[in-house]
């Protein structure tokens, strides 16, 4: 890290975590909570950027504050969003690295607050003209509607992102942003059948109902109306009940109870219906299978749930047409910055397959950081010339392996599952898992002594318990294998595909009976395992710029500071962790001429003025002062000082003088 200046003068605590003395848990929430009470809601570790939630608008981001940051040095002010905003975009344009941010914390931290904040900082610095201002202004416009189908109000945050996202803002050599590519991971469908208490659908919903007219930036009218029409045929799905009516070999066979009204937004309701109440015929036309009452609820719930989220998918394409770089750029090479907004870590009283799959996917964004971490610091040793120390830390990749490994992880136990003939429970996938993970340990003895996949006596029936690098998580089998294996009857789709609407024809292909595919789909954890392998090679052609968000209170109120709730973010998100690898090593640098511009008045040959290379004056200072050899070695541009105590002794004897 540079010494930033402005970092040591005048401020609420410590800007820098990796300034911190003593640095252990409690000094950093300290910190924390001082600087939160001071409205000092940014903290960095290194070029790390902590985000407190303040919870109520802050004059932080006015334009003012914008030309304040640009073109700054990222410690020569106060920590912002707005300087990582901007050393990312300068990096970008000026040095040709391709950027990301990634940002993560739990929901209601901020995190996409966070990206959009970043977002409009770049539109802000970035070129100006016709062309790059309608760019800008659709990239920005994709929020609102993505917002309105995959946000939702929750218990934790009124504005709740239900989805992962990822966007790739591409830029010409200029610096002039082209266009942009989103990615949408894991929206939490179920949410369209079921909300738990207190919550809501997702907005489209509500404002469907209260007739909002939507507009859509390079949405057709009547695109917009199909997509519109489609949501009330989830709305419709939901109300549909059933009751049992005759019993055939003993089996009961339900029909749809009230069949109000013919169509549904432009669909013939006798399509909807036909899709619940008879997904298993064996031919439409001669043999009615009727379902009974439990399996007709379920293939409507499978139904609404797979129509939403394959509309979802089908907005997020639609905006990538429209926001993709125009054909006259399309085979320049691009500058490119990427913004993750995804969920962070969670860890819930009952934490289920999508914990465990959000999870993992946190355990990956772990495993890039340290790589990219690491090999950035590499490179500036490399490129200071000086010699490269071994930083011990925590790797998570056995973590990973137990989940992702193609043999025996987890998730390729729990399709080879999914896909064997017989009878499949959740408590059989278990049982699986546990006699596999106990023959790794009682075969191989390294791994046992590793093994993050925990047998103890204390777990609960059904369950399993892992050790994640943020901490033990339990989860509840209950549920996976049907998640997993996300079937969709395959009459359901053909049902759909007889609809006269065009755009659900398009959500359901495979339900042509021309092109009948009887091969299995992918299950869900094998398709989320691919996107954030793709996701991944993505990132890790990047340099990072990481954002961590923390969200203060779980009453979503400004000034409120619940030490507890911080401390087990400050556990999931790793940042002790963070801390330490950015301190390992040298933990801090600085250009020599900085170096001896601040500090040189400790020293009687080097004040007030040293004539000669600005190296030999800081070695010079540093003997004078008596600091140990070992506590700092001469790079090619810097100097680099391994424990923070050093430079705390530098300082105070600056303010003594
Ligand atoms: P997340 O995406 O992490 O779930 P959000 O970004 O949606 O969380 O933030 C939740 C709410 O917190 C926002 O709707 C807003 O009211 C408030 N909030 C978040 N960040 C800020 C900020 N920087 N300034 C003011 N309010 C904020
Ligand atoms: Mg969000």
């Amino acid at each position: 890290m540079e010494v930033k200046t402005s970092l040591l003068d005048n401020m609420i605590g410590v800007g820098d975590m990796v300034l911190l003395e003593p640095l252990n848990e409690d000094s950093f929430i300290e910190n924390l909570r001082s600087r939160f009470d001071h409205n000092e809601i940014y903290t960095y570790i290194g070029s790390v950027v902590i985000s407190m939630n303040p919870y109520r608008s802050l004059p932080i981001y006015t334009p003012q504050k914008v030309e304040e940051y640009r073109n700054r040095n990222f410690y020569e002010l106060s920590p912002h969003i707005y300087a990582l905003a901007d050393e990312a975009y300068r990096s970008l344009r000026d040095q040709d690295k391709d950027q990301c941010i990634l940002i993560t914390g739990e929901s209601g931290a901020g995190k996409t607050e966070a990206s959009k904040l970043v977002m409009s900082y770049v539109a802000a610095v970035c070129g100006k003209g016709q062309e790059v201002n309608k760019v800008k202004e659709q990239l920005l416009q994709s929020n609102p509607v993505l917002e309105a189908f995959g946000n939702a109000k929750t218990m934790r945050n009124d504005n709740s992102s239900r989805f992962g996202k990822y966007m790739d803002i591409e830029f010409d050599f200029k610096g002039d942003p082209l266009g942009g590519v989103i990615s949408n991971y894991l929206l939490e469908k179920s949410r369209v059948c079921k909300q738990p208490r207190g919550e809501r659908n997702f907005h489209i919903f509500y404002q469907l109902l209260s007739g909002n007219a939507m507009q859509i930036v390079g949405f057709m009218e009547d695109e917009v109306q199909s997509v519109l029409e489609l949501v009330a045929a989830v709305l419709k799905l939901g109300n549909i009940e059933f009751k049992p009516e005759s019993r055939v070999n003993g089996f009961d066979e339900s029909r749809v109870k009230d069949k109000n009204g013919e169509t549904t937004g432009g669909l013939d309701n006798r399509q909807l219906y036909c899709g619940t109440q008879f997904p298993v015929t064996v031919h439409m036309d001669t043999h009615l299978t009727f379902l009974n009452n439990f399996c007709a609820y379920y293939a409507r719930d499978a139904l609404a749930k797979n129509l939403y989220s394959r509309l979802f998918s089908w907005l997020v394409t639609r905006i990538n047409e429209s926001i993709k770089v125009g054909p006259l750029f399309a085979k320049t090479r691009h500058k490119v910055m990427g913004v993750l907004d995804i969920y962070g870590f969670e860890i819930f009283e009952d934490n289920s397959f999508e914990q465990f799959i959000i999870n993992y996917c946190n355990e990956k964004l772990q495993q890039i950081f340290i790589e990219l971490t690491l090999r950035e610091e590499q490179e500036e040793y490399i490129r200071e010339d000086i010699e490269w120390t071994n930083i011990v830390y925590f790797n998570n990749a056995v973590i990973c392996d137990l989940i992702e490994n193609n043999q025996n992880g987890i998730l390729a136990m729990l399709d080879e599952e999914c896909l064997r003939p017989g009878t499949v429970t959740d408590d059989t996938f278990l049982d699986k898992l546990n006699t596999i993970c106990a023959e790794h340990q009682h075969f191989e003895s390294r791994l046992s002594k590793n093994s993050k996949f925990l047998t103890d006596h204390s777990l609960p029936h059904s369950c399993f318990r892992i050790q994640h690098y943020a901490g033990k998580v339990l989860y509840r089998v209950e549920g996976f294998v049907d998640k997993n294996n996300d079937l969709l009857y395959r009459d359901l789709s053909q049902a759909m595909y007889k609809a006269t609407h065009s755009l659900m024809r398009q959500l359901f292909p495979e339900g042509n009976p021309a092109k009948v595919n009887l091969k299995r789909p992918p299950t869900a954890g094998f398709q989320f395992k691919a996107s954030v392998g793709v996701l991944m090679k993505n990132l890790q052609t990047k340099n990072p710029n990481y954002i961590r968000c923390i969200k203060p209170n779980d009453k979503k109120v400004a000034h409120i500071f619940t030490d507890s709730l911080v401390c087990h973010q400050v556990r999931y998100l790793g940042l002790m962790e963070n801390v330490r690898v950015r301190r390992a090593g040298y933990a801090f640098r600085q250009p020599y001429e900085s170096c001896l511009k601040r500090y040189k008045m400790l020293c009687k040959t080097t004040w007030p003025q040293w004539r000669g290379p600005a190296r030999d004056g800081v070695a010079v200072l540093l003997t004078d002062c008596s600091v140990p050899t070992e506590e700092f070695a001469y790079g090619r541009s810097k100097i680099f000082i391994r424990n923070p105590r050093t430079l705390f002794t530098l300082e105070e004897r600056r303010r003594a003088c």
